[in-house]
């Protein structure tokens, strides 16, 4: 984009020129548009359930409504939509945080072993609940420099999408696959899944904030559509790379590389 400028210079009577002044804007119109588009989508994101907290509300402060089953119903609605909410507002502070470098990373020396049994305890319960396997691969003992509670959200994040997504298939195998070792001087995590898959042409805005491939689906498993964004912040901050494939109505696999030896850029 230019922003383009004429500006007459009279040097004698009768002798006018011109000067045309080309300035690039791109950058200011790029940013412009990523600044916007990111309020309109948080605004969407947040009328949603406020539009379905209203609708209920309304609905129950009507007198005529006496059946039981119905209230605790409506009621059950408005906590889940609120909790949606809440869960949306803390993945926004938590990506603004992350990327303006506003949080503080601890990195020290961790068991990453410890991690994925975190992790597992956690998942287990859950996907005994979607009807889907989780099989968990790794070593007693792998360490690496790191931040520990990052690291296990990022796992966690993952771990979680893959059991979800996999368990929305209709038919066939149910299995996610968590497997994790040293590789060098790096970790290999690998978190394979049996799930719906990722249309190819979905796959490029994977990790952008917002995008989900199917926004009612996700919604209905109470996705905001920030999970990946925040994984990728913090594998980049680790100095780490994350990558994956997927085919639609087969599987998913995300691979996490991460250096044991820590992120060495001071700047973090
Ligand atoms: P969400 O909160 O919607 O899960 P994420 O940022 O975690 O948001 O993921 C973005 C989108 O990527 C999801 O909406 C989903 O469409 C897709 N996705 C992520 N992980 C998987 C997976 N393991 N299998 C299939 N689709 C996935």
């Amino acid at each position: 984009y230019y922003e383009l400028k004429i500006v007459p210079v009279t040097l004698e009577q009768n002798n006018e020129r011109y000067i045309i002044i080309l300035h690039d804007v791109t950058q200011e119109r790029v940013l412009e548009n990523v600044r916007k588009e990111f309020i309109s989508n948080v605004s969407h994101e947040l009328r949603t359930p406020l539009t379905s907290i209203h609708g209920y509300a309304e609905a129950l402060l009507d007198d005529s409504l006496e059946d039981k089953e119905l209230i605790k119903r409506f009621l059950t609605i408005i906590e889940s939509e609120a909790a949606r909410m809440t869960r949306l507002i803390n993945d926004l502070l938590d990506l603004e945080k992350l990327e303006s470098g506003n949080t503080q990373f601890v990195f020290e020396k961790i068991n990453f072993t410890e991690i994925l049994e975190h992790v597992r305890n956690i998942i287990e319960p859950l996907a005994k609940d979607y009807k889907v396997e989780v099989e968990f691969v790794y070593p007693d003992n792998i360490e690496l420099i790191g931040d520990k509670d990052r690291l296990t959200q990022m796992v966690l994040n993952l771990v979680d999408n893959a059991v979800k997504y996999t368990s929305l298939k209709e038919k066939g195998k149910k299995k996610v696959t968590v497997e994790a070792y040293k590789e060098n001087d790096n970790i290999k995590l690998i978190i394979k899944d049996t799930g719906v898959g990722i249309p190819e042409k979905a796959q490029k805005k994977l990790f952008e904030r917002f995008y989900r491939v199917d926004k009612a689906r996700s919604r209905k498993m109470g996705g905001t559509g920030l999970g990946l964004s925040i994984v990728k912040t913090i594998v980049e901050k680790h100095n780490g790379v994350i990558e994956f494939s997927s085919k639609e109505g087969v599987g998913t696999k995300f691979i996490v590389t991460l250096p044991t030896g820590g992120n060495t850029n001071e700047t973090v």
